[in-house]
C-alpha cells in the first residue's frame, strides 16, 4: 500500500526542529532564518509551535487556509498556528481533554495577535447556528474592548498588553461553544497618571478624543486637543499606522456585540473623561499662620466639571483634596494635605478609578459571555500575558517586577511539563533514557515568591510594620536577607554586611531571571505594593449619583468602615498567579513561543543575536534534544489499539487478549522498524511523527 509521504519532507528548510540534522544552535537559528526569510513563520518543536513576528500581513490566515487545516493531522501539513487550534480542538472534542494554549514571548513577539488567531480558528470549525454564532461573535469582539482600556502604545511594541489576560471558552460534548470566562490580571495602572518617554497612556483616551462626535465630546466636557490634558504624554500621541477614529467606531461596536447597553457605555466614557479632567487639576501652596503650607485648588474648572460629570457634590471632593482622616478604632483625625500630598491624593484616586473602571468593563463582559447552561462542559484556556521586559538603565519598576515574575512562573510550567515530566515520564515507564541538561528556574521563583523571605514577604514586611517605611529601608532588608542568593546581586547598604557589586546604583537591585539580568529600582516599590488610597477618596466616590462609580469604591460606603487593610498588590497577584498555575496544570497544554526577529518593529528584519537571545532563554535547545533524545508520541494501550486495530486483520474487529498484546500484534504486522518505537510499561512511544502519519494516513485510506 503507498503511503504519501508527509509534506515535511518538501518545505523550505527543516519544519520540525526536531528532525534537523546536525542540531546546533547555529543550524537551528539558520533554519528559523531560513524559514522566516520565505514567510514560514512557524517552525515545530515537536508539538510546540514557534511563532516569529513577520510584522505585516501575510496571506495565510484566509478561510481557505481555515479549510486546508480542518480535522487535519499535525504533521500533514506545513506548520501554521491552525494545526496546533485544530489539534487543540479535537482533542477537546473528541478525546475530552480540557486544554489550554500558552503562549509565551517577550513583549512584541506576537502573542496577543496568536492569542487572536488561534481563538477566530477555532470560532471558524466549531458548531454552526444563530445561538452559537452570537456566542462566538461576543467572546472574539470581547477582545477590542479589552485591548482597547488595557493596551497602549510602548517603545517595544505599538500594541502592548499591559495586563494579563486569561480566557476559558466552554463547549458542550458535540464541541459547539457554550460561552466563555476572562480572568485578568494587574493591570499596569501606573501608566494612568504618568507614562515613560515615547510611550502614551491606554488606547482609549486618545481613541474616544478622536473619534467622538462632537456632540459626544461637547456632552463629556472634552477637548479634541490632546495637548489639553496633563495624563497624555505630547511626544508621541499619534502612532503611525494607529487610526483611534476607527478604532474607536470598532471598540463602541464590539461593545454593543458583547452586550453593553448604550446608558452604560456612556457611563463608561464618562469615568474615561473624568481621569482626563482629574489630571487637569493641580494645586498651589497656601501658607498658614503655624507655618506650614496648605494646598489649594489652582483652578477649580477642572474640578467641577469632573464633579459634574459623576454627580458629586464639588465641596465633597474639593474637601477630599484637602484633608486626610485616619480613622483608628474610636478616633478620626483629620490632618491637612500640602502640595505633595494633594497631587498624591488626585494621582492615587486616577489610578484606582481607572483599574477599577477596567475590573468591572472584565466582570460586565463575563457577564454576557458566561455559559447559559449549568451542564458539564469542556474548556479550553487561553493564556495571554504581558511579555518580559527588559528596561535599560536601571528603568525598571514594580511593573517589571511583577511582569518579570509572571514570565518566570510559565516558564516554569513549561519546564515542568515539557522538560522534566518528559525525562520522568520515561522513568516511570521504564524506558531507557539519558538525562538532558536544563536550567530550572524554580530557584528564581523561591526568591521572589517564598513565604518566608521571598522578596515579595518582605516588601508585605516592609509595608505592614509601624514606623518609618521607606524604599530604602526594603532595599536595606533585601540586602541582608537575600544577599549570598544566587540569582540576586546589589551594592552594599549601610545596614548590611554583605557586599556583592560596587558598580551598581545605590537604589537598585538586580535579579538574574532566565531571560536574562535586569536592574530594579528600588523607588516606588512600597508605595505601589501599598497602593493606598486615601479614605476620604473613597468616600467622596461612593456619594457619586452616578451609579458606576459608587459601584466602584465600595469600601467608601460610611457604613461599612472597615480598619483592616486591603492586600497588598504584590499580595493579591501572587495569590492570582497561584491560582492559575494551578489551573493550568489540571489541563493538556499546547504551547505557542512567540520570537521577536528585530527590536525596530519592521519587517523582512531577522537579527541573529536577538533571535538567539531568546532561543536560548526560551530554552528550545534544551526542547528539540528532550524531544530528539525522546519519543515524539506516546499513546496509552488501550486508545492506541481502538484507534488502529482495523488497520490488522488479526487485530479487528475484536481483539480478545491484553492491549498491549494488541499493540504489539498490530506493530508487528504493519512492519513499523523496530527502533522506531518502544513498549512502556501503559504506553507505546513512537519516536518519528512520521510513523503515526503513516498510521493515521492508513485508516484513511
Ligand atoms: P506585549 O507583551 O507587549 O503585549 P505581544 O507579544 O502581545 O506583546 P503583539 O501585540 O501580539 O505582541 O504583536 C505586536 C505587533 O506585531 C502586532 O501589533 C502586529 O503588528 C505584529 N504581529 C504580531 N504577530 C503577527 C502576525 N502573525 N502577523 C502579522 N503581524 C503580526
Ligand atoms: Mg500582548
Amino acid at each position: 500500500m503507498e503511503v504519501k509521504t508527509s509534506l515535511l519532507d518538501n518545505m523550505i528548510g527543516v519544519g520540525d526542529m526536531v528532525l534537523l540534522e546536525p542540531l546546533s544552535e547555529d543550524s537551528f537559528i539558520e533554519n528559523l532564518r531560513n524559514r522566516f526569510d520565505h514567510n514560514e513563520i512557524y517552525t515545530y518543536i515537536g508539538s510546540v509551535v514557534i511563532s516569529m513576528n513577520p510584522y505585516r500581513a501575510l496571506p495565510i490566515y484566509t478561510p481557505e487556509k481555515v479549510e486546508e487545516y480542518r480535522n487535519r493531522n499535525f504533521y500533514e501539513l506545513s506548520p501554521h498556528i491552525y494545526a496546533l487550534a485544530d489539534e487543540a480542538y479535537r482533542s477537546l472534542r473528541d478525546q475530552d481533554k480540557d486544554q489550554c494554549i500558552l503562549i509565551t514571548g517577550e513583549s512584541g513577539a506576537g502573542k496577543t495577535e496568536a492569542s487572536k488567531l488561534v481563538m477566530s480558528y477555532v470560532a471558524a470549525v466549531c458548531g454552526k447556528g444563530q445561538e452559537v454564532n452570537k456566542v462566538k461573535e461576543q467572546l472574539l469582539q470581547s477582545n477590542p474592548v479589552l485591548e482597547a482600556f488595557g493596551n497602549a502604545k510602548t517603545v517595544r511594541n505599538d500594541n502592548s498588553s499591559r495586563f494579563g489576560k486569561y480566557m476559558d471558552i466552554e463547549f458542550d460534548f458535540k464541541g459547539d461553544p457554550l460561552g466563555g470566562v476572562i480572568s485578568n490580571y494587574l493591570l499596569e495602572k501606573s501608566r494612568v497618571v504618568k507614562q515613560p518617554r515615547g510611550e502614551r497612556n491606554f488606547h482609549v483616551f486618545y481613541q474616544l478624543l478622536s473619534g467622538a462626535s462632537d456632540d459626544t465630546l461637547k456632552k463629556l466636557k472634552l477637548d479634541r486637543d490632546f495637548s489639553k490634558y496633563n495624563y497624555l504624554s505630547l511626544d508621541s500621541a499619534a502612532v503611525i499606522g494607529l487610526d483611534d477614529a476607527a478604532n474607536f467606531r470598532t471598540v463602541k461596536n464590539a461593545m454593543q456585540i458583547v452586550g453593553f447597553m448604550e446608558d452604560e457605555v456612556q457611563s463608561v466614557l464618562q469615568l474615561v473623561a473624568a481621569v482626563l479632567k482629574l489630571g487637569n487639576i493641580e494645586f498651589k501652596p497656601e501658607s498658614r499662620s503655624n507655618g506650614t503650607d496648605e494646598s489649594r485648588i489652582k483652578d477649580k474648572n477642572d474640578l467641577k466639571e469632573m464633579c459634574e460629570l459623576l454627580g458629586i457634590e464639588q465641596s465633597v471632593l474639593e474637601r477630599a483634596f484637602s484633608y486626610r482622616t485616619v480613622e483608628a478604632k474610636q478616633e478620626k483625625v483629620s490632618t491637612t494635605l500640602n502640595v505633595a500630598q494633594a497631587y498624591y491624593a488626585r494621582d492615587a484616586l486616577a489610578k484606582n478609578l481607572y483599574s477599577r473602571l477596567f475590573s468591572w468593563l472584565v466582570t460586565r463582559i463575563n457577564e454576557s459571555i458566561k455559559a447559559q447552561t449549568k451542564a458539564r462542559h469542556k474548556v479550553m484556556g487561553v493564556l495571554d500575558i504581558y511579555g518580559f521586559e527588559i528596561f535599560e538603565d536601571c528603568d525598571n519598576s514594580f511593573e517589571q517586577f511583577i511582569i518579570n515574575y509572571c514570565n518566570e512562573k510559565l516558564q516554569q510550567i513549561f519546564i515542568e511539563l515539557t522538560l522534566r515530566e518528559e525525562q520522568e515520564e520515561y522513568v516511570r515507564e521504564g524506558i531507557e533514557w539519558t538525562n538532558i541538561e536544563y536550567f530550572n528556574n524554580a530557584i528564581i521563583c523561591d526568591l521572589i515568591e517564598n513565604h518566608q523571605n521571598g522578596i515579595l514577604a518582605m516588601l508585605d514586611e516592609e509595608c505592614l510594620r509601624p514606623g518609618t517605611v521607606t524604599d530604602e529601608t526594603f532595599l536595606d532588608k533585601l540586602n541582608t536577607i537575600c544577599a549570598g542568593h544566587k540569582h540576586f546581586e546589589s551594592r552594599q547598604s549601610k545596614n548590611s554586611k554583605f557586599l556583592t557589586d560596587h558598580s551598581l546604583p545605590h537604589n537598585c537591585f538586580r535579579i538574574q531571571h532566565y531571560a536574562g539580568k535586569v536592574l530594579y529600582r528600588a523607588e516606588g516599590f512600597v508605595d505601589k505594593n501599598n497602593d493606598l488610597l486615601y479614605r476620604d477618596m473613597s468616600q467622596a466616590m461612593y456619594k457619586a449619583k452616578h451609579s458606576l462609580i459608587k459601584q466602584l469604591f465600595p469600601e467608601g460606603n460610611p457604613a461599612k468602615v472597615n480598619l483592616k487593610r486591603p492586600p497588598t498588590a504584590g499580595f493579591q497577584f501572587k495569590a492570582s498567579v497561584g491560582t492559575l498555575m494551578r489551573n493550568l496544570q489540571t489541563k493538556n497544554p499546547n504551547y505557542i513561543r512567540c520570537i521577536k526577529p528585530n527590536d525596530k518593529k519592521a519587517s523582512h528584519i531577522f537579527t541573529d543575536t536577538l533571535v538567539c537571545h531568546q532561543v536560548r532563554y526560551l530554552g528550545l535547545m534544551e526542547n528539540v534534544r528532550v524531544r530528539r533524545a525522546g519519543y515524539a508520541f506516546r499513546q496509552a494501550y488501550e486508545p492506541c489499539l481502538e484507534r488502529y486495530k482495523m488497520l490488522c486483520k488479526r487485530t479487528w474487529p475484536h481483539w480478545k487478549g491484553p492491549a498491549r498484546e494488541g499493540v504489539e500484534v498490530l506493530m508487528a504486522d504493519l512492519q513499523v522498524p523496530a527502533d522506531d518505537f518502544s513498549y512502556g510499561r501503559s504506553k507505546i512511544f513512537i519516536r518519528n511523527p512520521r510513523t503515526l502519519f503513516s498510521l493515521e494516513e492508513r485508516r484513511r485510506q
